[in-house]
């Protein structure tokens, strides 16, 4: 395999989505290609990051919720939502660590996956815990 045919699966490679005869190729030419092993180790750097960041528990700001409801119902009125300070400094330390990897569109798109699930399960633990509050004790 040549390294431009192997560039854009290092990404799927370093998040175990490749299996079988694709994925023996694949680890066969990273295991003889230095380039390719190093842009390899940076994808996986990003995913082990980015893991980290899922598992962390944002607490949303209040209005965060309520903001991306009404935002849904007016798709009229556009809305910047604020990303919680603590997952824009991981994010800004990740993508200032990794600039070189996420320069390839696989690693751009990985920090994109990457932020809206740690969206999702900060909307995911504010839903949880405001039905929480409406439930008799
Ligand atoms: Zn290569």
């Amino acid at each position: 395999m040549r390294c431009d045919s192997v560039a854009p699966y290092l990404a799927g490679l370093a998040g175990d989505e490749i299996e079988g005869r694709k994925r023996a190729m694949l680890l066969e030419h990273v295991a003889s290609c230095e380039g390719c092993r190093d842009l390899a180790a940076r994808h996986e750097r990003v995913r082990a990051a980015l893991s980290r960041i899922g598992a962390v528990e944002v607490e949303p700001p209040p209005f965060l919720l309520d903001s991306v409801l009404e935002g849904t119902r007016r798709r009229d009125r556009a809305r910047m939502l604020p990303v919680p300070p603590a997952l824009a400094q991981d994010l800004l330390r990740i993508l200032h660590e990794n600039r070189e990897a996420i320069v390839s569109a696989a690693g751009a798109a990985l920090i994109a996956a990457g932020t809206a699930y740690a969206f999702w399960k900060a909307l995911r633990g504010a839903r949880g815990r405001s039905a929480a509050v409406r439930q008799p004790a």
